[in-house]
């Protein structure tokens, strides 16, 4: 309400109001700032504003839309949802430790009310038009209010922020049998499925191998999102429901498949073993080189690689996380831009998508094209060699790998962390034996490890969050940078890029594993395992939450549950 009257009376924005909590009380006090307040339908400058159009409210999206400031442009939101979810606690959603309604804030809210001019439609992009700059987009299905609307959205700029779909990899009824864990829905369907299975169990007329299948819960796929619901659905089993269902309680039985060798192997491997060692303790039943081949109605097929026999499962239900995957009218938007040889949307560094000079892409539908990284990494390497002599002048080398890590921070950060080692020790060992040259092609396969150290960005909300970040500081600067071409900004060297390439930062990533315990990988490498690792892990997300609302709402919801316990009602 504060922010509306902001809006409608211009002459309010010369005063700052402050609220303190601890004060109890309102206090008001005139800035007298001297820097006019830009508004919505005001642009600073005549031009006609551009008109961007952002396709979703997700991660990428609404991290986007809170920082763009500039109110030279118009914002077109497109999205089926008209809220962001918090989705690192979806696990937390499905045993009610979590209310849905506190991971979620609705979009509208979010938007930065001092920025540009906003607004949302409730709809998915069916097709986008890259030649005509239009994207055609359907209203979703909403029963009560009847008939889809059809509409389409001219665009200046498009970023495509659509995050991506569940990977089933093709596997027979999986679709139709398993529940998946990507919207808030999903969430809540589980937690009401697993009351169910308990229910079910509980009948008088089910025999007992019957009550054996139903509570059979099985997950499929052990990344960070499986090993978190595993260990969530043991607790709420363990802690709340073996109490109201003492009849059916030692009938329970989870098991998490996973078809590599390990579960969280993209983690330390401490963490791996710490995890491992846990679930076997607490009963979870973790089978490791297991392929689902085939999920029937009541049985789960699986392809065991040690024996290379087909075993059948019996369970009550299934919960399926192995992974991401293009959305197919992402699919056919990257036909249209010619990346039919491409399995995710390509972009640069600049997260521009390849072929396009108006469409960004962030967050899980893309990746950045290393393939073009390596090619543009040739070229600097063919300029060193200006004598194809096949050798390279040290001091060339060293400036080849400087030029590099200019051009892309990411190999600066890999070469800081010593993680590329065999370009450090080659030019070091160089240097100690006095040699003033190096053999180009020696060179250029030690920074073979560039290419696979680059391969790609993890699709987590951290680099969603800090591509949209990312994106909206560069519209932010846009025009100053058209303004003065010659600028600062301006990248060295080539005169195709006004912004310094999107730079990662890792700032580690959790594995919460049951029994308020959790497991970190933090920057340099460096782990932490236990229940301490649980409180930082409790403080981190509240504080990542995207309003004071939803942090209020999920601190008390984690107190409730330590003082009442999980609801278990079947709603
Ligand atoms: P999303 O956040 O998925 O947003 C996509 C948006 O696009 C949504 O608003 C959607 O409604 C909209 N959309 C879809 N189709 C269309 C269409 N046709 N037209 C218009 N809009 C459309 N990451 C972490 O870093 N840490 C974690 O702990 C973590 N835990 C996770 C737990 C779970 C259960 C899940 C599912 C994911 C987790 N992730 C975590 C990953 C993280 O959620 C994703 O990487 C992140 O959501 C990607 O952001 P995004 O903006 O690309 O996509």
């Amino acid at each position: 309400r504060i922010s509306r009257a902001f809006r409608d009376n211009p002459q309010l924005s010369r005063v700052l109001i402050v609220s303190t909590i601890s004060g109890g009380g309102l206090v008001a006090f005139s800035s007298a700032s001297p820097f006019p307040v830009a508004h919505a339908d005001s642009p600073a400058h005549g031009s006609p504003k551009k008109k961007v159009v952002v396709l979703g409210t997700g991660w990428a999206a609404t991290s986007f839309l809170k920082n763009l400031k500039s109110s030279s442009y118009e914002v077109e939101v497109v999205s089926p949802r008209n809220y962001f979810a918090f989705t690192p606690l979806l696990p937390s959603v499905t045993n009610g430790t979590v209310d849905a309604r506190s991971i979620v804030e609705p979009i509208r809210n979010i938007v930065n009310k001092r920025g540009p001019r906003c607004e949302f439609r409730e709809a998915e992009c069916y097709k986008i038009d890259a030649a005509k700059k239009k994207v055609y987009c359907k209203s979703t299905q909403v029963s009560n209010l009847g008939g889809k609307e059809e509409f389409s959205i001219d665009y200046d700029y498009l970023i495509i922020a659509v995050g991506a779909r569940s990977n089933t990899f093709n596997t027979p009824g999986v679709e139709e049998n398993c529940h998946f864990l990507k919207e808030v829905e999903d969430a809540q369907r589980i937690r009401r499925n697993v009351i169910d299975c308990f229910e079910r169990a509980s009948l008088p007329s089910v025999s007992d191998d019957e009550k054996r299948r139903i509570l059979h819960f099985v997950v499929v796929g052990g990344g960070p999102t499986g090993v978190e619901f595993a260990a969530e659905l043991h607790d709420f089993a363990i802690e709340d429901l073996a109490e109201l269902y003492p009849s059916v309680k030692d009938l329970v039985k989870i098991t998490l498949l996973e078809a590599g060798d390990h579960i969280l192997n993209m983690f330390d491997k401490r963490i791996t073993a710490f995890a491992e060692e846990k679930f076997q303790r607490d009963n979870i039943h973790v089978k490791t080189g297991s392929m689902v081949v085939k999920v029937s109605e009541k049985d789960i097929s699986t392809k065991e690689r040690s024996t290379g026999q087909t075993v059948s499962l019996p369970y009550g239900m299934v919960v399926w996380s192995t992974g991401i995957g293009t959305r197919p009218f992402v699919m056919e938007f990257m036909k249209q831009m010619g990346q039919t040889n491409r399995r995710v949307l390509a972009t640069d560094e600049w997260l521009r998508v390849e072929g396009s000079d108006s469409i960004y892409a962030v967050g899980d539908c893309a990746t950045i094209n290393q393939r073009k990284v390596m090619e543009d990494i040739a070229v600097i390497f063919d300029k060193a060699d200006k004598s194809k002599s096949g050798k390279l002048n040290i001091t060339d080398a060293k400036e080849v790998v400087t030029d590099i890590c200019e051009r892309y921070p990411q190999v600066e950060l890999y070469l800081k962390k010593k993680k590329m080692k065999n370009i450090v020790d080659l030019l070091k060992n160089a240097q100690g034996d006095g040699r003033k040259h190096l053999d180009i092609e020696v060179f250029k396969s030690a920074l073979g490890e560039v290419d696979s150290q680059m391969k790609n960005l993890p699709a987590t909300a951290q680099v969603a969050a800090q591509q949209g970040q990312y994106l909206a500081d560069c519209f932010n600067r846009m025009e100053e940078c058209e303004k003065n071409p010659e600028g600062p900004l301006r990248f060295r060297g080539s005169g195709r890029h006004r912004f310094h390439p999107f730079r990662y930062k890792h700032f580690g990533q959790f594995a919460p594993l049951g029994g308020e315990q959790a497991a970190a990988q933090l920057p340099g490498d460096w782990v932490s395992i236990g229940r301490s690792t649980q409180w930082l892990w409790y403080s981190v997300y509240a504080s990542k939450q995207v309003s004071w609302r939803t942090r209020f709402l999920v601190v008390t919801d984690w107190g409730k549950r330590f003082i009442f316990g999980r609801d278990s009602s079947g709603i």
